[in-house]
């Protein structure tokens, strides 16, 4: 275990137990961090948490304890099985796909466990808890008992600043239900740990006014937007993304769900051409889903990443028909939800359409965040009904 001294006057927001410990704010560490282990003490010497420790990273550590409890088998136990029991609180009926640990906000910062039927992936999001992995992969059996357990590392790779590589060993797509429809998650190479989960609430308010719609569904990924609105009643869905592995699966999940698969309802282009064309021929939508990726990653990136979403907002508002729907997401956890709400209102000017914010839906109560540590809420939804 590593031994961090803080600087004189940083210890104020580990006292309000907030679990990143940035490298500016360590005076000097004495031991050996091998283990992940890190002691932070405050400039008296006095020991104020406990947590893992990222040699590599700006986030130098990340606190799992402020009470003097290890970090250990025993604690990863009991965070896990705290986690579970809200999840047995919040989760809708039949489904068997959910975020079972979500890092900071079941104080267990670096560790995601997403569930997925019988399989359960869990990513380490820091070089800490890599090395706790043993450990917390024991935790998991016991307290989740997955039938197959896939590990992801990105915790190294993110810390030195590289891309995250999706390690592809081939399709293995596992079934799981959301609400009683049948998806596939691609936990071997997919994106996140397969399926965006964090879209649940969503998708249902989309079921529920879909009926008898024209729906069309912007970086639709494997289209699980289009399938709850099917199930919804939807007349037809069209998904719109650049990645062919994406749309392939998504159709493999209308076919899943007993619903038809026609070519020309799943679009491989690039969504700003793709809508640009669309406005050009002054097409109407009943409901536009526009659920772009992170446009922001890096606080540099924030001023394009606005031009970007006002872009796509503004086309998209376009093609909404009086007295129809627009779903407009963000989620860079860079962007505040009150700056993302300007932006889309600046593109509403910019169309000259009118619209009215009806919901604000971020991530499931399955992404819970922890009030100590706000950064960990990332996604922003907004339903907006244009006037008319
Ligand atoms: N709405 C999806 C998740 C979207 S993730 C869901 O609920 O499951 C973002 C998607 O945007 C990815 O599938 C990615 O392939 C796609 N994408 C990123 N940039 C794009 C672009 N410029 N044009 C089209 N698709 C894009």
């Amino acid at each position: 275990m590593i031994r961090l001294a803080l600087k004189p006057g940083r210890e104020g927001s580990v006292l309000r137990r907030h679990p990143w410990v940035f490298s500016g704010a360590i005076a000097s560490a004495k031991g050996d961090g091998s283990d992940g282990r890190a002691e932070v003490v405050d400039a008296a010497g006095r020991p104020i948490a406990l947590g893992a420790y990222s040699p590599q990273s700006q986030i130098v550590a990340r606190l799992w304890s402020f009470d003097g409890r290890s970090p250990d088998l025993h604690l990863f136990r009991e965070r896990f099985e705290a986690a579970g029991r809200l999840r047995k609180d919040v989760l809708p009926a039949e489904t068997t796909g959910f975020r079972a640990v979500n890092s900071e906000g079941d104080l267990c910062p670096g560790v995601l466990v997403d569930v997925f039927g019988e399989v359960v992936v869990m990513e380490l999001l820091t070089e800490g808890t890599e090395s706790w992995r043993e450990d917390l992969e024991v935790a998991t059996r016991e307290i989740f008992s997955p039938q197959k357990l896939v590990v992801r590392e990105s915790g190294v790779e993110r810390d030195r600043g590289s891309r995250v590589s999706a390690k592809s060993a081939g399709f293995e797509p596992v079934l799981f239900f959301e609400n009683g429809l049948r998806f596939f998650a691609d936990v071997s190479s997919g994106q996140k740990t397969g399926f965006y989960l964090d879209q649940r609430e969503n998708r249902s308010r989309l079921r529920s006014l879909a009926r008898g719609k024209m729906v069309l569904d912007l970086f639709s990924y494997s289209g699980a937007f289009s399938v709850a609105a099917l199930a919804g009643g939807a007349r037809r869905a069209v998904d719109v993304d650049s990645s062919e592995s994406a749309l392939a699966l998504s159709r493999e999940h209308r076919r899943a769900n007993g619903f038809p698969v026609d070519d020309t309802d799943f679009v491989r282009a690039d969504v700003f051409e793709d809508l640009r064309r669309r406005a050009a021929a002054h097409e109407s939508w009943d409901v536009v889903v526009c659920d772009p990726p992170a446009f922001a990653k890096k606080r540099g990136d924030l001023r394009r990443a606005a031009r970007g979403y006002q872009d796509v907002n503004r086309i998209a508002m376009s093609l909404v028909r009086p007295g129809g729907w627009l779903l407009t997401c963000s989620c860079s956890g860079l962007l505040p939800a009150n700056l993302f709400q300007k932006i889309v209102f600046s593109a509403s000017i910019e169309a000259g359409a009118a619209f009215t914010i009806v919901a604000r839906q971020g991530a499931g109560a399955d992404h819970p965040v922890s009030i100590d540590c706000p950064e960990g809420e990332y996604l922003k939804g907004l339903w907006l009904r244009r006037a008319g």
